[in-house]
Parts: structure tokens; C-alpha cells; sequence
């Protein structure tokens, strides 16, 4: 079978093109499949012009009439064949915008599956899926270098240069790579006028290629490291992952391993058997874990590591997106978009703290990237570890079914132990009860590290000063007028602010409703720790790190290193310190207040309450002093928090998943979310209403096990003056979701009012 027929095939499968061309036979006219960034489920036909046949290829972008008025649309080309002309005259491409294709055959069958799998539109993953740089070639500047002429080498009569000239001589004969002119006159030490003269008599060659010098490079500043001896457990768990590799097919692992039990040496030591194969490794990581400190400990084992994060700059993007593809990296570092890396040949995909919720987008496609590795190292046949010391309940329950393999690290490196965890239970505390954030207990053992030299960390989630503002008169709290979200007041810039949408106001003196003068704080953000911190300790310097304290590009890091070096005694802030760091004189770590997640309206609130406290815990004990760990509670029964006290995620994860069961919620049941936005609250309500009674019709009795809850007003109702009503369709795990995706998609009709989203596996339920 030609491969055109293949194709014919494959394309006569897809849903949308079925009917418009089950009458066709092989022909001559060549088709082009092509798809929108726009939330369509269909697949578009254009008649291919013979002139463009030659450079148009799937995975390309072309420019083609659209709609009524034959607009200019740029499209993806995701499939070319040939057919009969139907009845119905094509439209043709007008032109096909890349020189080479973006994707490959392979990214498109994945970005085909997300959509399917997210209800969105295919366009709108490839749109997503490809970073903006690499669309518009960024940062491709054209640059000079200079470099020896190997042909005209021995003609040159040195003897004759002037001194500058053979300075320049010299040291662009002793450089392997050629130089650009900067660098040469600095190296020289001459102006540009010599290296042009030179250039001139033919005695040195000039040419330009595409630059990529301006890319952060940090390679030079990295010390490589010799291997760490493994311990046991690591040599276990390495040599079954080493089988799997080798193995070459697909298969996910589950990676528990304690906090401190060196799960990125096992990492390393894999990746390390993956490039020996000349095979590439993903490694995701949370932007927030994504530090130079990570990124160093990658380079300084592997020869060549390509990082993507939200910091880059468009030309370094476009730089290390090329640098993957042309195969020359081991290992690719990033954050949840990485996963669309595009390799040459991928060896695996490693998930590091596969519980984190940032791998799952926000925004369209609102894809998890974790369901995408899976997806994506089963079309590779290559293996996904997902690493954590507090997996997923999730995860967890397919390693249970034994869909998945786990494999354990159950100890600390080094034979250190976990630390104690104490859960101090502040309901009478004197201070508390007065306002404070640090309760008497965890002052005093503040006080003690401190006087024994120890470092200490506070994790408190809470930016801000104090994050309510009440009227004593009228008992209103203040609120964003755009959003259902309390203002937070922020001291520093004294104003009070939304943490939504970024509304603000310094008129908070009186009530914004009837205008008494009696506003009250309530509650503790990290500004009032901090405050608090430096009154108490004044003796002691003390670091805040939260996103309004860290805003400059560069500053977590630098505090990071501050801490490092130990002038820094208490080190406070929000969950950017409670991931991944490893300081050995921390003796102490204090949760200011564990119970804020325990109230939050969502099943998970348990779940991560625990990974939140285990995390935290983690940060200490890593060193020969030992470390404790306090943590502040109203609610010192809850089993969240107790199972966490005792580093027992086992009875934890039991426990929990008989409450999941019991109320049919994940792992027991897929949950899909959608959301009715509005400026109109009547409005939206009424198409929230008529919407889930169009799509309850339409799934009728066909879906049994389907529940189905709402449409109901969001737990945050009103966000950036849009008014919100939800609806959430729990079913079954093994209810494959293609006959129910498309009929929500057939029943949800966006209106004139309001518009909608909806969600496949939220992890956000506000
Ligand atoms: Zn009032
Ligand atoms: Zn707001």
C-alpha cells in the first residue's frame, strides 16, 4: 500500500471528514488536512495548488481562505493526500508559511490524542504546543565571525604584519572556534581595525551564521562531578529501571522516596544508561523547583542539558528548541511545556513531584502534563517514571492495580533519619489567641536552634500583611469589586489588593460600604510574620521569600545563595520555600498555620494538606545536627495532618481512599468541569441552565453511572467582573471519554451572554 493510500485511509477514520468524502476514491487532486487555533473539533479540506505540492508536508503552517469572506487564516497542515475532486469544489492554499516542518508525525498524533482527551480544539494544542519563538523564528540573528583560512594558512608572511595584526593572528590561531569580532578585540586587545585589515588581505576569513551567543550559558561556571556512590536501595531501584530501559518498551513507574532518599542521583544514573543508547531524556520538574541550583546539579553530570522555562527570552527559546532537535542534548530540564520537546530520539520522561498541580495547564488546552508523558512514551515505547515523596492518590491507585510499577527509596541518604515532627496544637495558645503568628511553643524552639546555631525555615501560605479586612459596623469584609476574593493588605506598598486580578486600593481606612472608620485586620500573611520575626529575633537577620518579595528575575536565587551561606538565621515565606531545597544547617522548620488548605471546598483538601506538610518537613534534617519540625494546628485530630506528623503516607493514602471511594471521587471516577462565564449574573445563570439541561438530555440514559452536579454557583463566583456557575460530570474511570466528549461538545453552545470552558480532570475546583 503507497503511502498516499495509507493516508487516504487514516483521514477516512477521522470523525469530521467522514461523510464529505466516503464516496471518494484515490484520485488526483491533492488534499490538505488543515486545523485552526480555534476550539473546532473539525479537520478543514484545501485543495493543494501543484506549484506548493513540493514544500507542503504535514506539520507545517499554511495560509488559507477562511469562512464566507475568505479571510486570511493561518493554519496547521496535519495530513496531505490525494483523492478524488468532490462534489463540492475545494478551496486552495494560498501558501505554506514554513520551510521545514514544526512537528512531527509522531507530535501530531499526540496533539491529536490531547485534544480528543481535553475536548479542544487540535490547532489550538499544536498553537500551544510549539512556543511562540519557534513560530516566528526569534532571535535567528545573523552574526560575523571570523575564523583562520585553513587553505591560505601557510601563504600568510606573518613577518610582514603590523604588531596588532599579528596579535590577532595569534589569537584566532590558537582558538578552536571561530570569533566574533567583539570577542577577537578583546582577546587581542586591538580595535576592530586590524581584524578588518586583515581580513581584507585574504589572511582571515569572515563569514555569518545564526546566532545563539546571547543565550544565558552557565555551562562555564559548572564544576563536573564524579558519581555518587549509591546506596541499596538506589542500586535496587536503578537496576530495575536500567531492565526497562533496556527492555525498550513502555512502561510507567511509580518512584516513592522519602524526602532526602536521592531520587535525582537515580535520575542521573538512568538518564546517564539513556544517552549511552543516544537516546534523549525529558526531565519536568515545577517551574518553582526550576532553580540554577537544579539546573547545575543536571549539568555538572551530563555533557550537554537544554533547559526551557517561563524566563527565557524568545531567541533563547527559539536557541534551545533548535539545540534539542538537531539531537544534540542528553537531557531536556523544564517546566510542564517541555514535554512537547522535540527530541530526536526520546529514551524516557521523567516526571520529578508528579503530586504538583502546575503540571496541569490553566489555561486552553488545559492539559495535565503528566497524562500527556504517559501518552507520549506510549507512542515511544519508552518508559515514564513519575518521582515523588508524596504521590497522587492517583498514581497511587493504578500502582495498586498494578497498571503501573512501583518501585521505593524508603530511607534517607546517608542513613539520616526523618525528622520529628511535633503538631502543636494552638487552639488555648496566649499568643495566638492575641494575634501572633508564632505560638509559644514554636518560639521557644525557635529561640533554641537559634542559640545553637541552627537555621530555620517558616512557611506560612500567605503573601500579604493580613489577608481580611473587616467593618466592625456593618461586618462586611472588604472585597475586589471585580472579583468574589477579599482584598489583602499589603503594608509595604500600603495598599490593599486583589490576589485575582491584581485590583488595588490605599482608600481602606473607611468601609468602601457605609463608610465607618473602624476597619479591622484579620488574620497573618508573611509581611506580619516577618514583622513579627524581626521584633521577636531582633538579634538574627531574617529573609521574607514570596512572589512580592522575589519579583526581580535572579532574586530567588540570590536569596537562596544568601541562605546558603548562613548570615541569614530565619528564613520565612510562601510554598517557594517548601520545594526541593537542601540546606544541611536547617535545625528547624515551623508550619505557621497547616489547617488553611483542610477548608478549602475540594476533595483534594486532605491530600494536599498532607504532601504540604511532608514537603515542609523535608526541608529538615539534612545535615549531622538533626532536625525537628513544629507544626501549628486548630485541628491536631485530623488524620491529614496526623498521618503526615508521623511520615506515614501509606496509612494516609488508605485512609483517604476509602473516603474517595465511598464518595465516588478520583481515583474513583474521572471528573469533568465546566464553567459558564459572564459580565450578566441572571444571564449567565440562564445559560448555565439551559446549557446542562441540553447536554443532561443529550447524555439521557446512555451514560448510567454518570453523576452529574450543578450547574451551581463557583465556589469563587465572580472573577475579573465574570460572573461564574459551574457543572461537574463524575464517571467512571473505564468510560472511555470519546462518546461523551462529543456530545458535550454537540450540546454546549457558547451564547451571546456567556461563554464556557470546560475542564477534563480539573485540579483546580474554585
Ligand atoms: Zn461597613
Ligand atoms: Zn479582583
Amino acid at each position: 500500500m503507497s503511502t498516499s493510500q495509507k493516508r487516504l485511509f487514516d483521514f477516512s477514520e477521522s470523525d469530521s471528514s467522514k461523510d464529505f468524502f466516503s464516496e471518494l476514491e484515490e484520485g488526483d487532486l491533492c488534499v490538505a488536512e488543515v486545523v485552526f487555533n480555534k476550539p473546532l473539533v473539525s479537520v478543514y479540506h484545501y485543495a493543494v495548488p501543484d506549484e506548493l505540492r513540493e514544500s507542503l508536508q504535514s506539520g507545517k503552517r499554511v495560509a488559507v481562505p477562511f469562512g464566507k469572506g475568505n479571510r486570511r487564516e493561518i493554519g496547521f497542515c496535519v495530513a496531505v493526500h490525494y483523492a478524488m475532486q468532490p462534489k463540492q469544489r475545494l478551496k486552495s492554499i494560498s501558501e505554506v508559511v514554513d520551510r521545514q516542518p514544526l512537528v512531527s508525525e509522531k507530535m501530531l498524533t499526540l496533539t491529536r490524542w490531547i485534544a480528543d482527551e481535553y475536548l479542544c480544539g487540535w490547532g489550538q494544542v499544536l498553537e500551544s504546543a510549539i512556543p511562540r519563538a519557534v513560530k516566528q523564528g526569534a532571535g535567528q540573528k545573523q552574526r560575523t565571525y571570523f575564523r583562520i583560512d585553513e587553505a591560505k594558512r601557510n601563504n600568510v608572511q606573518i613577518g610582514k604584519l603590523s604588531a596588532k595584526q599579528k596579535q590577532v593572528w595569534k589569537v584566532l590561531s590558537s582558538s578552536k572556534e571561530p570569533m566574533t569580532l567583539e570577542e577577537l578585540a578583546e582577546r587581542a586587545g586591538c580595535s576592530s581595525g586590524p581584524i578588518h585589515s586583515l581580513r581584507n588581505k585574504g589572511a582571515i576569513q569572515s563569514f555569518r551564521k545564526v546566532d545563539d551567543s546571547d543565550r544565558e550559558d552557565d555551562r562555564s561556571f559548572v564544576i563536573e562531578l564524579p558519581d555518587y556512590a549509591l546506596n541499596e536501595d538506589q542500586e535496587k531501584v536503578l537496576k530495575k529501571i536500567v531492565g526497562i530501559v533496556e527492555s525498550q518498551k513502555h512502561k510507567t513507574i511509580l518512584l516513592r522516596g522519602v524526602t532526602g532518599s536521592g531520587k535525582t542521583e537515580v535520575y542521573i544514573r538512568a538518564i546517564q544508561e539513556v544517552a549511552n543508547y543516544g537516546k534523549q531524556a525529558i526531565v519536568l520538574v515545577p517551574e518553582i523547583s526550576l532553580t540554577p541550583q537544579t539546573i547545575r546539579r543536571f549539568r555538572s553530570r551530563l555533557d550537554s542539558v537544554a533547559v526551557l522555562h517561563s524566563h527565557l527570552s524568545d531567541s533563547e527559546r527559539h536557541a534551545e528548541w533548535r539545540k534539542i532537535a538537531s539531537g544534540l542534548v542528553q537531557v531536556v530540564v523544564g517546566a510542564r511545556s517541555a514535554v512537547f520537546a522535540p527530541t530526536k530520539n526520546l529514551g524516557m520522561i521523567i516526571i520529578d513531584e508528579e503530586h504538583e498541580t502546575s503540571f496541569k495547564q490553566d489555561t486552553t488546552p488545559r492539559y495535565h502534563a503528566k497524562q500527556v508523558a504517559r501518552k507520549r512514551a506510549e507512542i515511544e515505547n519508552i518508559p515514564l517514571i513519575l518521582g515523588s515523596a508524596t504521590p497522587t492518590l492517583e498514581s497511587w491507585q493504578r500502582v495498586q492495580n498494578r497498571d503501573d510499577l512501583l518501585l521505593t527509596l524508603p530511607n534517607r541518604v546517608n542513613n539520616l533519619p526523618l525528622p520529628p515532627v511535633v503538631l502543636v496544637d494552638v487552639r488555648n495558645d496566649q499568643y495566638i489567641s492575641k494575634g501572633a503568628a508564632i505560638g509559644r511553643i514554636l518560639a521557644t524552639a525557635i529561640r533554641n536552634s537559634l542559640e545553637h546555631d541552627g537555621q530555620i525555615i517558616l512557611f506560612l501560605n500567605m503573601r500579604g500583611f493580613t489577608p481580611a479586612l473587616w467593618c466592625s459596623a456593618c461586618g462586611k469584609s472588604m472585597k475586589c469589586p471585580s472579583c468574589d476574593i477579599t482584598l489583602t493588605w499589603h503594608k509595604d506598598r500600603g495598599v490593599a489588593l486583589c490576589h485575582v486580578c491584581n485590583f488595588h486600593t490605599d482608600a481602606v481606612r473607611a468601609c468602601l460600604e457605609c463608610g465607618h472608620k473602624g476597619i479591622r485586620h484579620l488574620g497573618i500573611g508573611t509581611q506580619k510574620l516577618e514583622q513579627e520575626v524581626r521584633a521577636r529575633f531582633p538579634e538574627y537577620q531574617c529573609l521574607r521569600m514570596d512572589s512580592d518579595a522575589m519579583k526581580k528575575r535572579g532574586s530567588h536565587h540570590r536569596a537562596l545563595e544568601g541562605f546558603r551561606k548562613v548570615n541569614i538565621s530565619i528564613l520565612l515565606g510562601t510554598q517557594m520555600i517548601a520545594k526541593g531545597l537542601d540546606f544541611p544547617n536547617v535545625t528547624l522548620v515551623g508550619v505557621i498555620n497547616s489547617d488553611w488548605l483542610l477548608n478549602q471546598p475540594d476533595f483534594r483538601a486532605s491530600e494536599r494538606t498532607f504532601q504540604l506538610i511532608a514537603q515542609v518537613a523535608g526541608r529538615t534534617g539534612r545535615g549531622t545536627k538533626g532536625g525537628r519540625v513544629f507544626v501549628q494546628t486548630m485541628n491536631p485530630t485530623d488524620p491529614a495532618i496526623r498521618f503526615a506528623a508521623e511520615h506515614d503516607f501509606l496509612s494516609f493514602a488508605k485512609h483517604e481512599l476509602i473516603h474517595r471511594r465511598e464518595n465516588r471521587s478520583p481515583p474513583f471516577s474521572r471528573v469533568i468541569r465546566i464553567v459558564f462565564r459572564g459580565e450578566n449574573e441572571a444571564a449567565t445563570r440562564t445559560a448555565a441552565e439551559t446549557n446542562s439541561t441540553r447536554l443532561k438530555e443529550s447524555i439521557g440514559s446512555m451514560f448510567p453511572d454518570l453523576k452529574i452536579l450543578g450547574p451551581a454557583p463557583a465556589p469563587i463566583s465572580r472573577v475579573k467582573k465574570f460572573y461564574r456557575f459551574h457543572l461537574q460530570l463524575y464517571f467512571p474511570p473505564d468510560v472511555p471519554l470519546g462518546e461523551l466528549g462529543n456530545r458535550i461538545r454537540e450540546s454546549l453552545q457558547p451564547g451571546k451572554d456567556a461563554d464556557f470552558v470546560i475542564d477534563v480532570d480539573p485540579v483546580d475546583l474554585r
